[in-house]
């Protein structure tokens, strides 16, 4: 079971930089959060509201999650203040970690020595691309080899750690958005989101894409390559907790371009389904009979939209004498197979 996560927004606070992509109160948004700048009443406020809603207790434990901008940026006395209004809910025992999210650059012992006296365990970092040029061109402000560093030292003090990826940004290309997955996955982070880069309003990427100086990835192929992206984090087994941006209205309302869909992560886990059922049909000896297994959860992206990937395997022939059963217990993105007869 997933913990239940209590969302508190600080959109863009703590952070100086303008990231080429970035629109943080987008991303973010800030409905029910308390709006941009929480104070440490409205942190309780927002804690005690989700901890009084039905249906928290199927879940197991419950984590304060301060999401967007750079935690770690913030003057230390404002870190101190929010963290601290998680305190009495995590002595008493109703709350069982907490998360920030931040920069690279803004991690060092220091700063991981105030999370840990606040009971933070789990950063996630915003490493973008492990490719210095991308890394320039995104004006990111910071180096691969301080993200390198940074995942290294949270992974040393022992913190659970997060890695949020992005594939397209300028300059990027298939082949270096690849080693960035290989190297991320080589750092060994306990999760990884893959995000393709979207032309949000108002951003640098909007710029850039009205002058015709950025192209952003097709939707097919930003799913091809965070399919790929993803089999290197799975062969790790690094778990992908996301693919694309949560969805909501805010958003949509400020994409202007780029492979924006509001079930992202369907659509390549569908992909995903469907390339590793093409390989172990095609790869079966003729005449043998076989049972695919599949998560039952994966039901619908195995089948794809409108069916479409099951009337492509019949179409190549490569399910005759299949038996498909969708088990609630196997594991999600994954095949299981058994041979039947030959
Ligand atoms: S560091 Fe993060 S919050 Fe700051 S501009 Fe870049 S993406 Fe946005």
């Amino acid at each position: 079971m997933t913990p239940l996560v209590i969302p508190i927004f600080i959109a863009h606070q703590g952070c100086p930089h303008r990231c080429i992509f970035c629109d943080q109160f987008t991303i973010s948004g800030s409905a029910g959060s308390g709006g941009l700048s929480p104070s440490r009443l409205e942190v309780s406020r927002i804690i005690e509201l989700w901890l009084d809603r039905p249906g928290r207790q199927r879940k197991s434990g419950v984590q304060v999650a301060f999401y967007g901008g750079s935690f770690t940026g913030l003057h230390r006395r404002r870190q101190e203040e929010l963290l601290d209004a998680v305190q009495p809910y995590i002595r008493e025992g109703r709350v069982d970690s907490v998360r920030i999210s931040t920069r690279p650059d803004y991690i060092d012992p220091a700063v991981l020595s105030l999370l840990r006296e606040y009971s933070v365990n789990i950063v996630e970092l915003g490493i973008q691309s492990l490719d210095q040029e991308v890394l320039e061109l995104s004006r990111r402000g910071h180096t691969a080899q301080q993200a390198e560093e940074a995942i290294s030292l949270l992974r040393q003090k022992g913190f659970t750690v997060g890695a949020q990826v992005m594939c397209g940004l300028p300059g990027d290309t298939t082949a270096k958005a690849m080693q960035t997955a290989e190297k991320v996955a080589a750092l060994t982070p306990d999760f990884v989101r893959i995000y393709p880069a979207l032309v949000l309003r108002e951003s640098g990427l909007e710029s850039m894409f009205r002058r015709g100086t950025y192209r952003p990835l097709s939707l097919f192929r930003a799913v091809a390559l965070c399919s790929r992206m993803k089999i290197v984090f799975d062969r790790h087994r690094i778990r992908v907790v996301r693919m694309g941006l949560q969805p909501s209205r805010e958003l949509e309302e400020k994409v202007v371009a780029g492979p924006y869909h509001p079930a992202f992560g369907e659509l390549v886990l569908s992909r995903h389904l469907f390339k590793q059922a093409r390989k172990v049909l095609r790869r079966r000896e003729p005449e043998q009979k076989l049972r695919l297994g599949i998560a039952a959860a994966d039901e619908s992206a195995f089948r794809g939209r409108n069916n479409g990937s099951m009337k492509k395997l019949a179409g190549l022939g490569l399910l005759n004498g299949v038996e498909l059963v969708f088990d609630r217990k196997q594991q999600r993105g994954q095949l299981q197979t058994v041979t039947l007869s030959s």
